[in-house]
């Protein structure tokens, strides 16, 4: 994926004889960047700031910086200092100094902050530090779709909390307001539950009777309860009344039996016989649309279709299933004609594959996408990501067709996600739901697996040693596990 269109930025420096006469240093060709949506709850309206790119570093406004985050800003033209500030927090820079005062405390930057046409910029990654490191406690920064989200103020789920009663087991919480929960899914191991659009006072961690591990936490879809289950687990049940949230599990059958509880089913991939035939694979860009440029030289289409043809070999051993290439071979497809093609061949699982070496795995790992579960109203003005490059990189029309299988998505990117990180503990591994161009229109179940290799390690494509073969072999047994009988 490349989610930065930093590759075509050309590094040209205006250097004319008369700026040269004056012995004034280079001035650099200032160039456009993509936008940032910055989103705020209802009812105020979004708005959209532009970065610049300088010498192929994208840059932001701290006069924008200032206006959104409501910081204050000092500027001692004499030093060439700028202070923000945040709350109870200083953030100084110095124009052309590669670091930053954080209350204080000196901090390197990669690239400097820099005077352009009378304001102070700084490179995006300040921007999305401020939010990171926690000093924009109200807003998050949400990557596929570059934009800045500002939370209610008023947390809509409240006071989660898990109690063990006998054999039943149950996370209760409080909502604000009237919200329906979308049970995404729930299978014998795991149960993941959203409530669209809303917002919670703190995340939290719970264990305890049949639940083995348990998390509640903001995603950019809402507030989403996933549950990984006990062995043994048998039923569950979920209401919402007055105000209050009971979801509750059981490992009691005579509770399910009796029609108290609903059973616990796998989620399984393939047709209506359980049966997986046609699996379709998709190696991102391709022809002049190399993707991103990985560490050791290579390219992210050369990388993908390497990665798609071992997955193709894996598969076709493992689930016997046939497997299609969208291509098999150095050709730049467009991303609706990539999703035309898993829908044309009756494909019963899409798989996209990309490479990155930036944004939150530059350090090298995994991320693994499946469409949110619920479509954004308005989906049809959102930015795409920028998949299978400038001509791919179109607006399309929100198409439902993904969110029939949304469920089963987030289940197999789940898997997915969960056999990389036990197989590869050491790495960062993250799974999420975003809004991804390719997968929309896919009527199959979706995921999109983005690996990132590191700088470090003797071929370019290898990932901290392990290579495309291993990848591969453990993205097939995850599927070849929901194949047999879904997620349990
Ligand atoms: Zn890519």
């Amino acid at each position: 994926m490349k989610l930065f269109r930093g590759a075509g930025v050309r590094r040209v420096a205006l250097l004319t004889a008369g700026l040269l006469a004056a012995g004034i240093t280079a001035a650099f060709a200032v160039q456009g960047a993509p936008p940032i949506d910055v989103l705020y709850p209802d009812p105020q309206p979004p708005e959209r700031i532009r970065p610049i790119a300088l010498e192929g570093t994208r840059y932001v406004s701290t006069n924008d910086i200032a206006r959104i985050f409501s910081a204050t800003k000092y500027w001692r033209p004499e030093l060439r200092k700028l202070s923000l500030r945040l709350g109870d927090h200083t953030i100084r820079f110095t124009v052309d100094a590669p670091i930053v005062l954080i209350d204080e405390v000196a901090q390197n930057l990669i690239d400097s902050p820099r005077l352009v046409q009378g304001a102070v910029y700084v490179p995006e990654s300040v921007l999305r530090g401020l939010m990171d490191w926690g000093f924009v406690p109200n807003a998050t920064w949400d990557e596929p779709l570059r934009a800045i989200r500002f939370r209610s103020p008023v947390h809509t789920v409240r006071q989660a909390q898990l109690w063990v009663r006998g054999r039943v087991t149950e996370v209760s919480a409080t909502l604000l307001k009237t919200l329906s929960p979308r049970l995404i899914y729930a299978t014998p191991s795991e149960l993941r539950l959203l409530f669209e659009g809303g917002t919670l006072d703190s995340a939290r961690v719970f264990s305890g009777g049949t639940v083995q591990s348990g998390t509640i936490r903001e995603t950019t879809d809402g507030v989403e309860i996933r549950l990984v289950l006990t062995p043994g687990a048998q039923g569950y049940s979920l209401s919402v009344s007055s105000n209050r949230l009971k979801l509750a599990v059981t490992d009691d059958n005579d509770l399910v039996q009796q029609g108290i509880f609903s059973k616990l089913e796998p989620i399984a991939l393939g047709g209506a016989d359980g049966k997986l035939r046609t699996i379709v694979i998709d190696p991102g860009h391709g022809g002049k649309d190399l993707g991103a440029a990985l560490p050791g030289g290579g390219a992210e289409k050369d990388a993908a279709l390497d990665l798609a043809r071992a997955l193709r070999a894996a598969l076709q051993g493992m689930v016997g299933a046939r497997v299609l290439l969208t291509r098999d071979s150095d050709a730049d497809l467009s991303v609706s004609r990539r999703s035309e093609i898993a829908n044309e061949s009756g494909g019963e699982l899409f798989l996209s594959i990309h490479f990155d070496a930036e944004g939150l795995i530059r350090e090298g790992g995994f991320r693994i996408y499946a469409l949110s579960a619920t479509p954004a109203a308005g989906a049809a003005d959102r930015l795409p990501l920028t998949l299978g490059g400038e001509s791919g990189a179109e607006m399309r029309p929100w198409e439902s067709a993904q969110v029939q299988s949304a469920g089963t998505s987030i289940a197999l990117g789940q898997t997915i996600a969960d056999a990389l990180a036990r197989n590869y503990p050491q790495t960062k591994v993250s799974f999420r739901t975003g809004r991804i161009s390719v997968l929309e229109p896919v009527a199959a179940p979706a995921v999109l697996l983005e690996c990132g290799p590191t700088p470090r390690g003797p071929q370019a494509m290898s990932l901290q040693g392990y290579t495309i073969r291993e990848i591969a072999k453990i993205v097939a047994q995850s599927i070849q596990e929901m194949a047999r009988g879904g997620r349990a």
